[in-house]
């Protein structure tokens, strides 16, 4: 008898997408990079020194925020740094949802915002997307607990103006809101200059999707300072070093090379483009995407059954088995080969 069950948490956890171990397999469900990290990465990390891994690492961080504040012009005291934007957002959950009003996001989205919010018992509530799954900024203003919104969307790919986000910000100024810019550099501006001009707002980016990184494990938050000073205390009262040397190091690395990053990005958006049309001879509507993945249908097949014809071709998209969205799939733009095998498969069927 397990006499401790009810006295331990129970909660239903956020389901990431699978990473198989086979070689041959097209793997366009998770949204990572299909080309590797800036060459300046490999260099890095055979020029580092493995004496330093005896020490626990800099949470200053001085070297990877001193490229972060050229690129976005901001300031040392407003960035935070954190294990994956996952980190980071659950910091931010953790350290700015604090009242008894409901934080607010779409109703499709990013899965792990209602985790975060269970796990922290913040009360939420998901508000609809319109017919063609737009945010309709109006339903954000009032009394709320905070905001919450990826721009662009996932798993639409929608992007929203700048303008539309900052009347967000202004009908909210007694809470904070938050944009997740996890997709920001595949065709959409970046809210970050606005942290200057409001002190209730945080961006929060990734080193996981444009920068060809999720195996390090970066990400990070800008904001007011206060804000980040904030999230530091939080921060320090659970874990003060979530940012490991080597991460560090190679982050850096990777974001001095911002001619190979355009060019990734460049060529992810025209493959984008080039898939878009291609399903499109095939039937397939797809939303108009800013991200490195589209969201598609076709009215003609169901797309589990779709789902799973792709999977015995080895090929991996992602499919929600859930309420508005269960005729849609999710599909990362790979490499053109990838995308002409994956049009092959889904003509022959
Ligand atoms: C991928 C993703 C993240 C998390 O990325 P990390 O790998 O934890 O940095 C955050 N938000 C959205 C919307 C994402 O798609």
């Amino acid at each position: 008898m397990e006499l401790w069950r009810d006295k331990i948490r129970k909660i239903e956890p956020y389901v990431p997408g699978e990473q198989p171990e086979g070689k041959d397999i097209i793997k366009l469900n998770t949204n990572e990079s299909p080309y590797p990290p800036s060459p300046m990465v490999k260099k890095a990390i055979e020029e580092y020194n493995c004496e330093n891994l005896r020490l626990y690492p800099s949470f200053v961080c001085k070297g990877l925020k001193a490229v972060l504040m050229d690129t976005y012009n901001v300031s040392q005291d407003e960035i935070f740094l954190g294990n994956g934007s996952d980190e980071v957002l659950a910091l931010s959950f953790m350290t700015f949802f604090n009242s008894d009003r409901a934080v607010l996001f779409p109703d499709i989205t990013y899965s792990f915002y209602d985790v975060w919010c269970s796990l922290y018992s913040i009360p939420y509530r998901r508000i609809p997307l319109d017919n063609s799954f737009r945010i309709v900024k109006e339903d954000y203003f009032g009394e709320n607990g905070g905001v919450v919104i990826a721009n662009p969307n996932a798993p639409t790919g929608i992007y929203m103006g700048l303008e539309s986000i900052e009347e967000i910000i202004e009908n909210n100024r007694d809470c904070i809101v938050i944009i997740d810019e996890a997709y920001i550099d595949f065709g959409g501006r970046s809210a970050a200059e606005l942290i200057h001009k409001y002190d209730n707002f945080v961006v929060v980016q990734t080193y996981s999707k444009s920068r060809a990184l999720a195996g390090i494990r970066v990400g990070y938050a800008m904001a007011d300072k206060k804000l980040i000073e904030a999230m530091e205390t939080v921060k320090n009262s659970f874990n003060s070093y979530t940012l490991n040397s080597l991460s560090q190091i190679i982050a850096e690395a990777s974001a001095k090379d911002r001619e190979y990053f355009n060019k990734c990005c460049g060529n992810i958006i025209s493959t984008r483009k080039w898939t878009v049309d291609r399903l499109s001879e095939l039937g397939f509507d797809t939303l108009p995407s800013s991200a490195n993945f589209i969201f598609t249908t076709n009215k003609s097949i169901d797309a589990k059954t779709l789902f799973e014809y792709l999977r015995e071709q080895n090929i991996i998209v992602r499919y929600f088995n859930k309420p508005r969205i269960d005729q849609y799939l999710r599909i990362t733009i790979g490499t053109r080969e990838q995308m002409e095998k994956l049009i092959e498969a889904l003509r022959r069927y």
